[in-house]
């Protein structure tokens, strides 16, 4: 079968090529690839940035964000032919840590764990893949090829639920968020920010096209200048950018007893100590957290799937600005100016 592989930490190393039929060993369901969507983290990994290849292995099948159709589900499981599903990315390390050991693999303490298309398990762009019926996600047939947005919704779904964890620790009645980039992550935000009955605001450096008119498509108030510059002090803050400025402007700009909630992750820029005793001082003086999150343990996949089946399918639709086929692989990772969601598509739906 054709699949899309790379020697993870070698750039230029990326090709569609021929694999033998997945392993049986990767678990009993055999499911049959309709798409994969790409992200940030597959650019890194093309370009020899990050990505571990199964162990034994020099090459690592690239892909996180799936969507395929159950071709055989198996002896254990009660998936039938025909479902749609999506493979969760993470597996709990082995030893296995606390979190891992409870299921809360998203919070790994020992960063032993695995990732599908990552970090040790081949990934999902390949025209088969198997799963183990407990890692698939059995998603609404009616959302057809808009489960390829499952993934990222997880991330989004996650960060909102610690940002509501954390907010319980004292009396707390969110109206506003801000939601710093229009990106996948962000509008995701946005859409699921909205399903909780929030206020959203989005900014993003666009002042035109899709992203600000699918911000004002939700009923949410779309920005873009500063954050310094939105005239509110947000609840909280779902920072999808990981841009310096736009980091350390949102945690001065956070109301009191609000949280920042970041979730994009960037390179680069100094912290000098006098700037850290400032961020140090504004965060005591106004109760707020700065919180950290990735990934999404099986709560928040069952969550997310609920999100998406209640959103609205032309405006999750808009979100997927191109479809590439495999053979064309390294155009859908290249960025242009009006892309939102690239996919890969292997098969229809
Ligand atoms: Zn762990």
């Amino acid at each position: 079968m054709k699949a899309i592989t790379v020697e993870p930490h070698k750039p230029e190393t990326a090709r569609l090529e021929e694999i033998p039929e997945p392993d049986a060993r990767d678990g009993s369901v055999l499911v049959e690839a309709i798409a994969v969507g790409v992200c940030g983290t597959d650019v890194e990994i093309v370009e020899g940035k990050y990505g571990w290849a199964p162990r034994g292995k020099t090459r690592l099948v690239l892909g996180h964000e799936s969507l395929g159709r159950v071709v055989d589900p198996g002896p254990s499981s009660s998936l039938n032919k025909g479902d749609l599903v999506v493979g969760i990315v993470r597996r709990p390390d082995p030893v296995p840590c606390p979190n891992c050991a409870v299921g809360e693999w998203d919070m790994c303490r020992n960063g032993q764990y695995t990732e599908r298309g990552i970090k040790e398990i081949h990934g999902f762009m390949s025209e088969r893949w198997r799963i183990e019926p407990e890692y698939a996600i059995k998603i609404d047939p009616a959302l057809g090829i808009l489960g390829v947005l499952l993934e990222p919704a997880t991330v989004v779904t996650k960060a909102l639920e610690h940002v509501d964890v954390i907010g319980r620790r004292s009396f707390w009645e969110p109206r506003t968020v801000l939601v710093t980039g229009a990106g996948p992550i962000g509008l995701l935000a946005a859409l699921v920010a909205k399903l909780c009955g929030l206020e959203v605001h989005v900014l993003d450096r666009m002042e035109t096209g899709a992203k600000p008119d699918l911000v004002r498509a939700l009923g949410a108030t779309y920005h873009s200048g500063t954050v310094k510059e939105v005239g509110f002090a947000p609840d909280a803050i779902i920072e999808c950018t990981g841009v310096g400025r736009v980091i350390a402007d949102s945690i001065q700009t956070i109301g009191s007893s609000g949280i920042v909630c970041l979730t994009g992750v960037g390179h680069g820029g100094v912290i000098t100590s006098a700037a850290c005793a400032d961020i140090a001082a504004a965060t005591v003086l106004k109760n707020n957290v700065i919180v950290g999150s990735v990934n999404a343990n099986k709560r928040h996949w069952y969550r997310a799937g609920e999100f998406l089946a209640r959103a609205d399918r032309s405006w999750l639709a808009k979100l997927i600005t191109r479809r590439v086929r495999p053979e064309n692989f390294m155009s859908a990772l290249e960025r242009k100016p009006d892309d939102i969601k690239v996919i890969i598509q292997f098969s229809e739906v």
